[in-house]
């Protein structure tokens, strides 16, 4: 602990996001520079608890070693501190960027005072670390001979690789989008989480580490020009499903079938691979300028639709809320050290605040109908105030509401994974569709499978599949080998 009374002494404050009348004009990152002097100071919050929540199972899912960290960015020692970070984060840069930071919900100041700034000196250390030169390429001494496919390039795809390749297995993983991140890549949009300069940046060091990528490879049947789950299994030694909750939650209201009603990752995919392929030039997205948006569903999906429709330039914006908005501080049955059901205002509710003049969010309402016109196009949501009775939501009667909209984005989020990859397999299911593997073991009933992630879990967090990612890499070497090193 570097400075006794230092949470007696400094506020929290958290680095500012860019002026949200600057960042909407492009699609580049929301940060700004870290102040180190600034960070330092946060750091010397840090009590040193002798119980670090922040790191216990309510606090970080990949349980990062925050006081070591927080003290040795206190001391100046940003060197220590990244290997510190390293040893149980693969890609500090993902999480320091996007996560929503249970650590801080489980912070023992924030049970009195604002929390430390965790997630802030998180990204402050491996920023400081790809601009020192000090995260370069680290191929493993020896091979064991033994092949690991992984399927999937999401967060647990690439945690599970990064680390069976530290133990020296050959690992390829297969992608069937074009770029390799999974939601890193087509999902959480550039201005979360830069895609050349963030994303690929770690690809490339783990390509240079010995991982095979292979893009633009389904992996299912071996029909129709997919690639045989089944002759993968049998020419690898293990084989790791990552393939993520891809399936979305449809709203089949009457009106469903007119155009302009989209999920949301047909909108946020299709624009960021235009943004990347041609910078927009080549028009292959589905634009929101000029049109009357509406959001329905809430959550980080949420939020991403309404930063990407007004960075085009929309009409107007509205987000629908199924639920009530939720209360200002914790309620009594919400208590320290569980993360808080809060209201929160992020980075696109605060940028449409600014071109609207207030928040987009509209809480407590469901969706009746979609209202189109006679060439089939989206022209309205008719919507009804709802309210708990007996835990079910049900319509206030007399509260029915046509609202304008050209464009309509389901963001009411996924139902599970993808079955192509693991039918031929005969893989069992979870009661909700997941592949069916134990935490913390990750095999499946079909020998030499394994599964991690959101198609193990359901949809969840990027720190989460990460976790997932190592443990079951952990496991794939304790199965091929015997016993394991890896954490
Ligand atoms: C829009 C959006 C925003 C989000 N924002 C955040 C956030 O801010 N913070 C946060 O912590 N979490 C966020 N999440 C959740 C987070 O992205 C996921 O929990 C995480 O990416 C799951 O990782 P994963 O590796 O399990 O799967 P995914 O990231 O979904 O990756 C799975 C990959 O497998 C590939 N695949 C699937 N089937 C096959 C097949 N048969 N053959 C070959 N490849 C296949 C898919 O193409 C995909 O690339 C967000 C999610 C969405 C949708
Ligand atoms: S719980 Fe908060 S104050 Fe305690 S060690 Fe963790 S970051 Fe520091």
């Amino acid at each position: 602990m570097g400075k006794v009374t230092g949470f007696m002494e400094f506020k929290r404050k958290a680095e500012p996001y860019r002026d949200p009348a600057v960042r909407l004009l492009d699609f580049n990152e929301i940060y700004t520079e870290h102040d180190e002097s600034h960070l330092a100071t946060q750091g010397s919050r840090c009590m040193d608890c002798g119980v670090p929540f922040c790191q216990s199972d309510e606090g970080c899912p990949v349980y990062n070693l925050i006081p070591e960290w927080n003290d040795l960015v206190y001391k100046g020692q940003w060197r220590d501190a990244l290997d510190r970070l390293h040893k149980t984060n693969n890609f500090p840069e993902f999480t320091g960027r996007v996560c929503p930071a249970p650590c801080e919900g489980a912070c023992v100041l924030g049970i009195t005072d604002p929390a430390v700034t965790i997630k802030n000196i998180e990204m402050a250390i491996i920023d400081r670390g790809f601009a020192e030169g000090w995260v370069v390429p680290n191929p493993p001494a020896q091979r064991t001979g033994k092949k690991v496919a992984v399927i999937g390039s999401g967060p647990a795809g690439l945690s599970a690789a990064d680390q069976l390749n530290k133990a020296g297995h050959s690992v390829t993983v297969y992608e069937r989008a074009d770029r390799i991140g999974g939601l890193l890549m087509y999902g959480i949009p550039n201005m979360k989480l830069a895609k050349d300069e963030v994303v690929e940046r770690r690809v490339n060091i783990l390509r240079e580490e010995g991982i095979e990528f292979i893009t633009g490879a389904e992996i299912a049947d071996g029909n129709n020009g997919t690639t045989s789950i089944k002759s993968l299994r049998e020419s690898n030694d293990a084989v790791l499903l990552a393939t993520g909750a891809t399936i979305p939650r449809d709203l089949p209201i009457p009106g469903r079938e007119l155009t302009g009603v989209h999920f949301a990752m047909e909108f946020l995919t299709a624009n960021t691979k235009s943004l990347l392929d041609s910078r927009h030039a080549d028009g292959d997205y589905i634009s929101a300028k000029d049109k009357d948006v509406i959001v329905i569903g809430g959550g980080d999906t949420g939020t991403d639709c309404i930063g990407t429709s007004l960075r085009h330039g929309c009409k107007s914006l509205v987000n629908f809320e199924l639920f009530p908005q939720p209360p200002e501080a914790r309620a009594a049955n919400n208590p320290w050290p569980t993360w808080p059901k809060i209201f929160r205002v992020d980075y696109g509710h605060e940028e449409a605040s600014l071109v609207q003049g207030s928040d987009p969010r509209v809480y407590s309402i469901s969706s009746l109908n979609f209202i189109g016109d006679d060439h089939g196009q989206v022209t309205g949501v008719r919507t009804t105030q709802v309210k708990m009775v007996d835990g079910k939501f049900e319509n206030i009667p007399g509260t029915e509401k046509d609202w304008p909209a050209d464009l309509v984005l389901l963001a009411m989020g996924f139902l599970g994974p993808d079955h192509n990859v693991s039918d031929p397999l005969e893989l069992e299911y979870d009661e909700r569709s997941n592949f069916k593997a134990e935490y913390g073991k990750y095999d499946t009933n079909v020998g030499k499978v394994f599964a991690a992630g959101d198609c193990r879990r359901g949809q969840s967090l990027v720190v989460r599949a990460i976790n997932e990612g190592r443990e079951a890499a952990r496991e794939i070497d304790r199965y091929l080998m015997g016993s394991t090193q890896l954490p």
